[in-house]
């Protein structure tokens, strides 16, 4: 699976890194990174459940 963020829409609630910290990350103000953009298959769910917290729509994960 291959998960990103857009930016653009990426506000800062930071769920996606409450819902799933061991893909999502936060800069220091706040807003989304991806430290590591392939995802293992044991962390897809994970990967998933972030993208779907976010209000914003601004993760996508395909794969
Ligand atoms: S939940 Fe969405 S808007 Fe909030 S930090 Fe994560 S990607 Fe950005």
């Amino acid at each position: 699976m291959h998960v990103t963020v857009d930016i653009v829409r990426c506000t800062g609630h930071a769920r996606c890194f409450a819902v799933a910290p061991d893909v999502y990350d936060l800069d220091d103000d706040g807003y989304c990174r991806i430290p590591a953009p392939e995802v293992a298959p044991d962390l897809e769910p994970q990967a998933r459940d972030g993208a779907a917290a976010c209000p914003e729509l601004a993760i996508t994960a395909t794969g």
